[in-house]
């Protein structure tokens, strides 16, 4: 399926629900997490319906090298200078919420450590 018109992140590639886009090719969709877990926090999806990880085939390893390189040109693109974290949550006990494949990119200082 290209498109769900139930899942909340199709509709948002559609345009149905706003976010604040960082970046959009035809391929996929850059935006920033509405409940940012890190100072910097970007949700990386393909704008076709891929449900999570569990569902992802060779056939997709293209457009998966193309979402995780993006991640670090975004994070610099977004002042991100000292390291961040690339994270994909797969199913229930994944602690996945969304069921539309995304990679969490989250950067900036992290408060709690020291130094
Ligand atoms: P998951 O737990 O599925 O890996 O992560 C889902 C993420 O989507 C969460 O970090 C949550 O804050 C984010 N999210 C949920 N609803 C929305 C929304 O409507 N807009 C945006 N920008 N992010 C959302
Ligand atoms: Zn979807």
């Amino acid at each position: 399926m290209s498109h769900d018109p139930n899942c909340l992140f199709c509709k948002i590639v559609a345009g149905q629900i706003p976010s604040k886009k960082v970046y959009e090719d035809e391929d996929v969709l850059a935006f920033h997490d509405i409940h940012p877990w890190a100072p910097v926090h970007i949700l990386i999806i393909p704008k076709r319906h891929i449900a999570s990880m569990a569902d992802v085939t060779e056939a997709e390893s293209q457009l998966l090298g193309k979402m995780t390189t993006l991640g670090p040109r975004l994070m610099k693109e977004l002042g991100v200078s000292n390291g961040f974290r690339h994270v994909i949550n797969t199913g229930h006990d994944g602690g996945q919420e969304v069921f539309h494949l995304h990679l969490h990119v989250m950067g900036g200082p992290r408060p709690w450590l020291k130094g």
